[in-house]
């Protein structure tokens, strides 16, 4: 076994293995989200040069595909969610982070013998590493209907605490039945002239309590036994060409430079199949999330809900050297502040395992 110095201090090791790239890294991130970017950050700072894997489709993670970010701190003019995770690239880079954009496909968690877990990426090529952080996030649900997507971030939301403040004193159509569903359609009450939650069944998922604070919240309707079948508004603007490495918003596909708004829903009895439409300025769809934790297998322990299990307050998972942050991990919080704290502790985690 030879060892190889690197210019940021991390060792890399060469190691007896039937994998020709069987390099050991100190430290890998799956993940370019906000969770990954402020480990790489604290990592690099240490003087250890983490591998990013940023995912091949959304390199910066969910809030790439969203507008205006108002709640993170040290922006007081608000910034746009793509800026926001760019600037943290940067700041992840400058302290030596290196990125490739390919989708981690499994993880080998080696044995006791070998503590190194090798990644296989969606290209073939493998990576070995000491201390692994995954940071994948995770993906909302989406309704798929018609002008859904046309209008995410423009109308259409998947995160109350997130977008409600844009909708003050507008009507919102929350869609969903379990508790979160609920804990939106009562947040959002706050801003709304009116909210609308939404349910294609004729009974909530959700728990009592919480199903006894909408049906008491004058502000809240029910539709139950309802589902959106499409999502209409007002049309964006043609974008004009962009300036040379210019940032455009990205309206579910199709460039503009004018955001669309929502101006109604389409819906439908499912008991009845009667029809009809609601005027909404806010769609908020709140159906689940699904944690991007499939690629790990059974090795890592999961809840039933595919979330990443850590060791209390910490970031250490059931695997040793492995380690998890952001909403991945996290059902509860799902924002990037929380995220990216959560990073900072893996990175802190990783460190003490691999000075120990
Ligand atoms: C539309 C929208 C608007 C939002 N607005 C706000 C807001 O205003 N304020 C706020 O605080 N929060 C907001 N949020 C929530 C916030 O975006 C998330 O809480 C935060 O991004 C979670 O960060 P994360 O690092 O855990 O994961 P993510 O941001 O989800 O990043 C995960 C990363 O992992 C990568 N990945 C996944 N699987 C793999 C794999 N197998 N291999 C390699 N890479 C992989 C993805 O490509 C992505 O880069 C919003 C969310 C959405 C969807």
């Amino acid at each position: 076994m030879s060892k190889q110095q690197s210019d940021g201090g991390a060792a890399l090791e060469q190691q007896d293995s039937p994998d020709a790239t069987a390099a050991v890294r100190d430290a890998v991130i799956i993940g370019s989200g906000p969770a990954g970017y402020t480990a790489a950050i604290y990592l690099g700072r240490a003087g250890y040069r983490p591998l990013i894997v940023a995912g091949a489709l959304a390199p910066g993670g969910q809030l790439v595909n969203t507008t205006e970010v108002e709640n993170f701190p040290g922006f007081p003019d608000g910034v746009m969610g793509p800026d926001l995770m760019d600037a943290m690239r940067r700041q992840a880079e400058r302290f030596g982070a290196e990125l490739e954009y390919d989708d981690v496909t499994a993880v080998d968690f080696g044995d006791a013998a070998d503590s190194a877990h090798t990644l296989t990426l969606a290209s073939g090529e493998r990576i070995r590493t000491r201390a692994l952080i995954v940071a994948t996030g995770s993906s909302v649900r989406k309704l798929g209907v018609p002008g859904e997507e046309d209008y995410s971030g423009h109308g259409v939301s998947y995160c109350a605490t997130c977008d409600g403040f844009f909708f003050k004193d507008k009507p919102i159509v929350v869609v969903g039945g379990g508790d979160s569903a609920c804990e939106e359609a009562d947040f959002l009450s706050r801003f709304g002239s009116s909210v609308t939650l939404i349910h294609r069944r004729g009974e909530f998922r959700a728990s009592k309590i919480m199903v006894d604070r909408v049906r008491s919240n004058p502000k809240i309707t029910l539709l139950m036994d309802t589902v959106v079948t499409a999502v209409h508004g007002t049309a964006a603007a043609p974008a004009p060409a962009p300036a040379a490495g210019g940032f455009q918003l990205k309206l579910g596909g199709a460039m503009a430079s004018k955001p669309a708004e929502v101006t109604e829903v389409e819906i439908r009895n499912t008991a009845t199949g009667e029809t009809g439409t609601l005027p909404v300025s806010g769609l908020f769809v709140a159906i689940g999330h699904t944690p991007a934790t499939g690629f790990l297998g059974d090795a890592v322990a999961k809840d039933a809900d595919g979330y990443i299990v850590v060791e209390g307050a910490g970031t250490r998972t059931s695997v040793p050297g492995v380690f998890a942050a952001g909403d991945c991990v996290d059902r509860v919080y799902r924002q990037a502040i929380s995220a990216a704290g959560m990073g900072c502790r893996a990175a802190l985690d990783a460190q003490a395992y691999l000075t120990a």
